[in-house]
């Protein structure tokens, strides 16, 4: 059975699903789960007091610096259970609490003001995976299952900014030209960073 949460350097990271609207070719649960230290694949997806439950548990015993809600799926697909337990951390501690994902919410919640429920349950940082600069690179290393994934993205990102929410976009090193990123993060008035590429096993890429 896979962690609803477990802690990982300095911050507390929360498990919600496994399920993603992208199937990125460099996505691979196990090397993920490797490098944090805890098995990241869930049988079945917690509900808002399971989280709460387990939460409540490892803060208890560790005193994380942040809450992340964060993959490998992507969380916003358990958006009452995010929201849930976002407004249970706002109401009860003053961590900082973090959200990870591909920002296709609005595709996937087209008549809901996410953002700014987000924002007002307690989120202050988004970290957004970009990982392209153009529509055609996204799809062909991120393979969205939704139509104009790329497009969202980026109207995901605009709407965290202009919420004041903290926005950050992440690429990946083997895909990218480091200008490209620069020049595309600076367009859209964000931070952005580069994670390290981790080959899978028997990868041809
Ligand atoms: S967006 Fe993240 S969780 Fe989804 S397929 Fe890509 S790397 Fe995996």
């Amino acid at each position: 059975m896979g962690e609803i949460a477990y802690s990982y350097k300095e911050n507390l990271y929360i498990n919600l699903t496994n399920r993603c609207t992208n199937e990125c070719v460099f996505c691979d649960i196990d090397i993920l789960g490797n490098v944090v230290g805890s098995d990241l694949k869930i049988e079945k997806e917690p509900t808002s007091e399971e989280v709460i439950s387990k939460l409540e548990e490892k803060i208890k015993n560790n005193n994380p610096n942040e809450i992340v809600f964060c993959g490998v799926g992507d969380p916003l697909l358990r958006l009452k259970t995010l929201l849930e337990v976002t407004s249970h951390l706002k109401k009860n501690y003053l961590y900082p609490i973090r959200l990870d994902t591909n920002g296709h919410t609005y595709r996937l919640y087209p008549n809901k003001e996410v953002v700014a429920e987000l924002k007002m349950r307690g989120i202050g940082t988004a970290y957004v995976s970009m990982n392209a600069t153009t529509k055609e690179v996204y799809e062909s290393i991120c393979k969205p299952t939704l139509p104009d994934a790329f497009e969202e993205t980026i109207n995901f990102i605009k709407k965290c900014k202009a919420a004041d929410i903290k926005t950050k976009i992440s690429f990946v090193s083997r895909f990218v030209n480091v200008t490209e990123c620069e020049d595309f993060a600076k367009e859209l008035g964000v931070e952005y960073f580069i994670r390290n590429f981790i080959p899978r096993t028997n990868s041809v890429l």
